[in-house]
């Protein structure tokens, strides 16, 4: 019922906004990353973030299940002592109360039921890489109901709220809770508007995202299916979430995520929030086979070559037939 989810984001939207003052802090104060198994890097920020969104969760729908990225194992082993005392400061601070790192690490591996109807995938900070190098990265919550996206929040600390406006507030919250309802924030000023995804089929006009990450993608794939179906707005390569944002802005018609391995499989929590933002705003998403994406295998897209965003059904269309051409040439 699209009521009872707004009222779920609106109990996280409080918690997301704490997010993104609380990156901005790291951003200007302190900024250093650790590094992950998998090399990729994580910083204080993206635990504290995790830290206060699952809180929201806890205290208000103990009851939900929750999938996300982080867990505090990895933070109480690689963490100088100085960031522990700063992420603690951080989340009081936020919190505007007193808390201990075993709040904060309670709260990060908090996971609810296994057996729960509703179930939130959660980045604290999706694009760590564009973060650490100041440009676009976004806090990344969404709810399933079963496996399907019925919700999503995404905060863009560094994106305009006006994509066409050079003098726009920069930093949007955007959340979505069903066909219709998708909305903007300015995170600093009293602004808020309706968004909706462009309904235009016109190839000569049509932008594409991609990752800055060319190993999260495959470029070249994107390039030929650009050729392939005539589409010249141009390719701009964003970190994060924040290329789901656009699509749902009107400021792009097309998020291109080939697999980047034949054996990757996309993490969900990089996927539920933007893809219920997008089809809220009207866009249309499926992976690059034009197959819906199943979010029933846990957290990872099991059974989908990657994922595409498309702001219209004609949009859809000439990425998959372009994707097709390319990969039959
Ligand atoms: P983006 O900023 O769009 O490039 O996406 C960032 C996300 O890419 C991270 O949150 C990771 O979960 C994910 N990622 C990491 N390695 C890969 C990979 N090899 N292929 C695709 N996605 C990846
Ligand atoms: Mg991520």
């Amino acid at each position: 019922m699209p009521h009872e989810i707004a009222n779920f984001l609106a109990s996280v939207n409080e918690a997301a906004l704490q997010c993104a003052s609380l990156c901005r802090k790291v951003q200007s104060e302190m900024l250093a990353s650790m590094d992950k198994s998998d090399s990729s890097p994580v910083t204080i920020a993206d635990y504290g973030c995790q830290a206060l969104i699952h809180r929201a969760i806890l205290l208000n729908y103990p009851d939900h299940a929750l999938i996300s990225e982080e867990g505090s194992d990895h933070l109480r082993k690689n963490a100088a002592e100085g960031e522990i005392s700063a992420i603690v400061r951080l989340v009081s601070g936020a919190l505007g109360s007193e808390v201990t790192i075993d709040d904060i690490c309670g709260w990060i591996d908090h996971r609810g039921p296994n057996n729960s109807e509703y179930t939130w995938s959660i980045d604290p900070i999706d694009g760590t890489k564009g973060f650490l190098r100041r440009a676009q990265y976004a806090v990344a919550i969404g709810l399933l109901q079963g496996s399907t996206p019925v919700g999503g929040t995404l905060v863009c600390p560094s994106l305009p709220y006006d994509l066409n406006d050079d003098n726009s507030p920069v930093g949007v919250l955007i959340s979505a809770s069903g066909p219709g309802t998708a909305r903007k924030f300015a995170i600093d000023a009293e602004l808020s508007a309706s968004i909706s995804s462009n309904a235009s089929g016109d190839p000569a006009s049509m932008r594409v995202l991609g990752s800055v990450e060319s190993a999260h993608g495959d470029p070249a794939l994107v390039t030929g299916m650009m050729e392939a179906s005539k589409i010249t707005g141009g390719f701009v390569r964003y970190d994060s979430q924040a290329k789901y944002a656009v699509i749902a802005m009107g400021g792009a018609e097309m998020y291109v995520r080939p697999r980047s391995k034949p054996d990757y499989r996309e993490n969900i929590w990089d996927h539920v929030a933007g893809v219920a933002i997008c089809e809220a705003a009207g866009a249309v998403v499926s992976d690059v086979d034009g197959k819906a994406l199943d979010f029933g295998h846990g957290d990872k897209l099991l059974e989908n070559r990657g994922v595409l965003a498309t702001a219209n059904p004609l949009a859809h269309k000439l990425a998959i037939d372009g994707i097709k051409a390319t990969e039959n040439a």
